[in-house]
């Protein structure tokens, strides 16, 4: 399949941005460009909001079970496409065919819970006063959606968006990211497809501050949601408020591991230094700090070394790739500045630590020891193939060291003992806790941060609570 230009999506029409403005995209594992998105104006946006009014209207108006079926479709119509689709994915991404199809399938998986999740949207009776009056109270959707998501997960994190707003009853207006459009356009050309009245889904591209500047404070728009770093989604948020705008935030994360004397070792190892380098780190939920006990420190970074040195890093495209290039020239230069600084604060490598090669934005899977608190790698989200190990004497200085940071995204953690497993329950501060295991994050689960890590939930029935409105009907009777 080769690569698209890709256009935007208004009012079920495929079509170049007005006036034929385009921006280049880049295939990260060779830098090359492989094609354009359309850079939509303002007045391509104005479209976008008419039709997500009207397309509000017609969708409010039809039974959730009938949204189901065209959800459902949709997800079949995507496992269909889907290894296309992943090949697109890996191309402007970089993550290796493997992870890219299995965010595919994951996609169907999303669309499907959301599809039979908004049948068990209930609202409720309340006991009244007075014999003659009945109350009750209803949810509504909240109405048309502007939803804006990263280039990490270039499906994942739209369809957690689209499943829910559809869901309910909404309009989504989807700004993806620039540097990776065609896979989730291929993902709304599945709902399309699938018999989505016009105007119910559209996606647009272009300048992203342009356009949330314009969306958000817009009247048609009632509802955003954004996925992507803690700085940005602060000012989109306060936007928001500006404008009294519902607002989910899922944002940055600086996930702990923290690796008890009574873990097993090699059960840790194996469920974790592979999750730390998926998409080259570059997943907000990636363990990035490992707060490992003094006793079993040496047994974990030997086994996490081994592992490193044996991953198999390349073009995302290219047979057993395990690690692909990062997403963009601006990871590869966070990686070098947070390794320098690390260095330069008494830090060791124990294995990467380097760009590998010239051509593509390849850095080496790293894992760095002992850097100093006060280093950037141990303040500010990695996302990136880096872990940084440290020791710590017992439960508790893990547990003081997770929670110091403005963070609460993801926390993991390693123990055999069940009292620990109790203590870390109540007392880290996140919003997802996996005990020796790695995430897996299933539509069925809540999904979402505190702290700087934001707010709202992106899976599970709390999902659709954010593109629901309540309202209290009271009647009397006379
Ligand atoms: P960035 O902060 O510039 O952008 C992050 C995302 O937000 C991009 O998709 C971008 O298009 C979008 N964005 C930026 N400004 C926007 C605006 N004013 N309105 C609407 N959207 C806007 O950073 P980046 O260099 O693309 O990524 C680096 C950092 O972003 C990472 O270090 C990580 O912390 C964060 N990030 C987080 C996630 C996540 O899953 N939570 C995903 C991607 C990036």
């Amino acid at each position: 399949m080769t690569y698209p230009d890709v256009q935007l999506l208004i009012n079920n029409e495929w079509r170049p941005a007005r006036g034929g403005a385009s921006l280049k995209v880049h295939n990260p594992a060779t830098g090359k460009e492989i094609g354009s998105v359309a850079k939509a104006t303002i007045a391509d946006l104005d479209d976008a909001l008419a039709s997500a009014a009207k397309g509000f209207e017609v969708w409010r108006n039809t039974p959730a079970i009938e949204r189901g079926k065209i959800m459902r479709a949709a997800a079949q119509l995507l496992r269909e496409r889907a290894g296309d689709i992943a090949r697109l994915m890996t191309m402007e991404q970089g993550k290796p065919l493997a992870e890219a199809k299995m965010e595919v399938a994951a996609a169907s998986d999303v669309i499907e819970f959301f599809a039979e999740e908004g049948k068990r949207v209930y609202g409720r009776l309340v006991s009244p006063r007075a014999m003659n009056v009945q109350q009750m109270v209803l949810k509504e959707p909240v109405g048309p959606v502007a939803a804006f998501t990263p280039w990490n997960f270039p499906i994942n994190q739209v369809v957690r968006k689209m499943g829910a707003a559809l869901s309910t009853g909404c309009s989504i207006i989807v700004k993806a990211a620039e540097e990776t459009p065609a896979s989730p356009a291929e993902l709304i050309r599945a709902f399309v497809d699938a018999g989505m009245p016009a105007g119910v889904v559209s996606l647009v591209y272009g300048d992203p501050a342009e356009i949330s500047g314009y969306l958000i404070p817009h009247p048609v728009i009632r509802k955003i949601t954004f996925t992507g770093s803690t700085p940005v989604g602060k000012q989109l948020a306060a936007l928001a408020g500006q404008h009294m705008k519902r607002a989910t935030m899922e944002l940055g994360g600086h996930a702990p591991v923290i690796v008890a004397a009574d873990a097993n070792i090699a059960h840790a190892i194996k469920m974790i230094a592979g999750a730390k380098f998926r998409n080259a780190g570059q997943v907000c939920i990636s363990p990035t700090r490992f707060l490992v006990e003094e006793a079993v420190r040496e047994e974990f970074v030997a086994g996490f070394v081994k592992y490193i040195s044996g991953l198999k890093v390349g073009d995302g495209l290219a047979d057993g790739t395990q690690m692909g290039p990062l997403a963009n020239p601006r990871r590869l230069n966070a990686m070098h500045a947070f390794t320098t600084d690390a260095i330069k604060r008494g830090a060791k490598v124990a294995v990467g630590g380097e760009r590998i090669g010239n051509e593509g934005n390849f850095f080496a899977p790293t894992l760095l020891l002992d850097a100093p608190l006060d280093s950037s790698v141990f303040n500010d989200e990695p996302f990136g193939p880096l872990a940084a190990v440290r020791s710590v004497k017992n439960v508790d200085e893990a547990i003081a060291e997770a929670n110091r940071l403005p963070f609460g995204l993801s926390a993991y953690a390693f123990t055999s003992s069940i009292k620990t497993a109790h203590q870390l329950s109540s007392q880290v501060q996140t919003g997802m806790l996996w005990i020796n295991q790695p995430a897996a994050p299933w539509p069925e689960l809540p999904f979402g941060g505190v702290k700087d890590s934001g707010y709202g939930s992106e899976g599970g029935p709390e999902a659709l609570e954010a593109y629901l409105a309540t309202k209290t009907v009271a009647m009397m009777s006379v």
